[in-house]
């Protein structure tokens, strides 16, 4: 699959006048666009970024069925792969929007396999889309955060950063990346009112863990204390709280949301 370099951005709003400007990466997902509800019924302006043409139609039906129109949000189409593209869709997102008050770092894919068996493909593409995105992305809007004084940057990890995953040392190397920029980050910028935390969902019901065989699936929630996958909307809270102002002095930490399958 060739993902387009290029970027824009699609929107019928205006400059978000007096409303917080997330940007939410892999926006259109099934955990980004839980996110995005989130963040828009908290009265912020959301903008969504996708990568492939035609992953966007799903969640303008969403956001459209929640009455969210475009005066509260907006697309904006960019590889997180590219820190160039990155950056011109970031400058283009502060012209047509106004500055990103909030990044949530979410894009992510799977490539699973054994080392054994692992390709560099699988290797490269997963630490790229997983890590080197949130780098790709934080670089361009932490100078702006960092000026205007407040600024929150929330990254979607996983539990399997913590414990590892049989078949995933791509996957587990990449989240367990995020925790430790979150933590260095969050060092260098919280006096400038800027906090970066980490939110590890364990296995939520989305297209990435229905892409799964039934068996697996049902060996997973079989060790789930709480008896079932999560919901987007589980991840989406947790973003919500740590985004908003009532979280000023939580910075650098991890928040897990498994449902009690793994308690650190
Ligand atoms: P989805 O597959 O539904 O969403 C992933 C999103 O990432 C898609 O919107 C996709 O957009 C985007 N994306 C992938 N590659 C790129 C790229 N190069 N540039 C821009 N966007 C890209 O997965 P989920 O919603 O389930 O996952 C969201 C996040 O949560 C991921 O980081 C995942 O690792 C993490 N997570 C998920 C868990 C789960 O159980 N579902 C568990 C733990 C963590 P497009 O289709 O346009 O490329």
């Amino acid at each position: 699959m060739t993902r387009d370099k290029t970027h824009r951005i699609e929107s019928t709003g205006n400059l978000a006048v007096n409303k917080r400007v997330a940007l939410i990466t892999g926006g259109v997902g099934g955990i980004g666009t839980a996110i995005c509800r989130r963040l828009a019924d908290d009265g912020c302006f959301v903008i969504a970024n996708y990568a492939i043409a035609g992953s966007e139609t799903r969640w303008q039906e969403t956001m459209a069925a929640s009455g969210i129109n475009g005066s509260h949000s907006a697309l904006a189409f960019g590889d997180v792969t590219d820190f160039k593209a990155m950056e011109t869709m970031v400058r283009d997102i502060n012209a047509a929007h106004g500055a990103i008050d909030i990044l949530v770092n979410c894009a992510g894919i799977t490539r699973d396999s054994t080392l054994r068996k692992m390709t560099p493909e699988q290797w490269h593409s997963v630490i790229n889309t997983n890590l080197n995105s949130v780098f790709n992305v934080t670089r361009h809007v932490i100078d702006g955060m960092c000026e205007r004084g407040w600024g929150r940057i929330v990254s979607i990890a996983s539990v399997n950063a913590i414990k590892g995953q049989f078949g995933q040392s791509n996957y587990a190397a990449a989240k367990a990346g995020i925790l430790g920029f979150t933590k260095s980050l969050a060092q260098e910028v919280i006096k400038k009112g800027v906090t970066v935390n980490a939110v590890s969902p364990g296995y939520i019901d989305t297209d990435m863990t229905r892409a799964m065989r039934d068996d697996i699936r049902s060996q997973i929630v079989a060790g789930i204390p709480a008896g079932r996958m999560g919901l987007p909307e589980d991840i989406a809270n947790a973003v919500s709280f740590l985004a908003s102002d009532d979280a000023a002095y939580i910075t650098g930490t991890n928040m897990p949301v498994n449902g009690g399958m793994h308690m650190y």
